[in-house]
């Protein structure tokens, strides 16, 4: 494979040429992952910089309307749009809530959007890796703005907003007692909360969960770093449209306030080094996995078990010799 050829091809926006990125920094294959490498490098000059949004909520809340209708309200204002999803159930049961080739239809079509299905893959860590770089690839192929959407199952929601400029939460109208269903980690990384299916003989409850959750978020923390009436959440309706333009207005003055004052990229660069230190660890317990290491594992596992040696002692010599194998 040219690599050169596909960065070239990525740069100037050909999206057959990104997918093929894509697949490419999502193979774990050997040498797959050494070209990867070189592509990312080759397109790292180029500094091109998208809006990354998160985008979190359960199954059925609206995600997948929500983000046709925006997305396409976000290409007639004249930005390219690429969604990429994040589905940890689909590495779980091999099948995907999100991978759905039926989504989002007619922005499917649009040629200033680019629609990525989640990889299906075992293990978070990787995931996370290969959706940061489709992240990069679909900025160095000149998108304005990143949608990564995932569901809200363990851990997936705090990955996506560990990569994003913004996170938004997509939640349902209904009765108060829903409120306490939103984990309070969730409301706090949220930048803003968006009461999907305020339509039709929904808009009432939609009013009610909407001001609920303004009450909620107004206890929480405030954030140094952002104007005072965020995080806010708002109504939409993706079936409708109503409430597009006022979340994204929401949406560019939070990231022009954060850009402004320099928190944009304070952010960015804590989040480059969270990953650095993650992909280590990530790097070191594969490391566990293999060959000699796993061998005295096994062994000084059965010594444990024996009940020759004691567990603390153990993991100590195990330590030791790790230490001692990569110096
Ligand atoms: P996802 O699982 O979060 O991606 O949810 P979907 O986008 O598939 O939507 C689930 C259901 O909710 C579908 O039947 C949609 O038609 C409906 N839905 C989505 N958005 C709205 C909305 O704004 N108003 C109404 N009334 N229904 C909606």
């Amino acid at each position: 494979m040219d690599i050169q050829d596909l960065a070239d091809r990525v740069a100037a926006g050909e999206r057959r040429a990104l997918a093929r990125a894509i697949t490419l920094v999502e193979s774990a294959r050997k040498d797959h992952r050494a070209q990867a490498g070189v592509l990312l490098e080759a397109l790292a000059p180029l500094k091109r910089e998208a809006l990354r949004i998160g985008l979190s909520g359960t199954p059925g809340v609206g995600k997948s309307t929500f983000i046709e209708a925006f997305g396409m309200f976000l290409i007639e204002k004249g930005l390219k749009v690429a969604v990429l999803a994040v589905d940890p159930s689909s590495a779980r049961s091999g099948g995907s809530i999100l991978g759905d080739k039926t989504r989002m239809e007619s922005l499917s079509r649009e040629k200033n959007a680019f629609i990525r299905p989640s990889p299906s893959q075992a293990q978070m860590g990787g995931v996370a890796r290969r959706t940061r770089e489709a992240v990069s690839l679909c900025e160095a192929a000149g998108f304005d703005v990143v949608l990564i959407e995932t569901v809200g199952v363990g851990q997936s929601e705090t990955m996506v907003a560990d990569m994003s400029d913004l996170f938004l939460l997509l939640i349902a109208p209904a009765g108060g007692d829903e409120l306490q269903g939103v984990k309070r980690g969730i409301m706090e990384i949220a930048d803003i909360i968006l009461v999907n299916k305020a339509d039709g003989p929904l808009k009432e409850t939609a009013m009610r969960t909407c001001a609920d959750y303004a009450g909620a978020l107004r206890l929480l923390r405030k954030r140094p770093y952002d104007p005072v009436h965020f995080p806010k959440a708002l109504m939409v309706s993706a079936v409708t449209h109503t409430g597009l333009p006022e979340a994204w207005e929401a949406m560019t003055e939070l990231t022009d306030w954060r850009r402004a004052e320099g928190h944009w990229s304070t952010r960015r660069a804590e989040q480059a080094r969270h990953w650095f230190e993650e992909d280590v660890r990530i790097g070191l317990l594969a490391a566990l996995e293999k060959g000699e290491i796993r061998d005295r594992l096994n062994v000084l596992g059965g010594q444990v078990e024996r009940g020759e040696v004691g567990a603390s002692k153990a993991a100590e010599e195990m330590i030791s010799h790790i230490r001692a194998e990569m110096s």
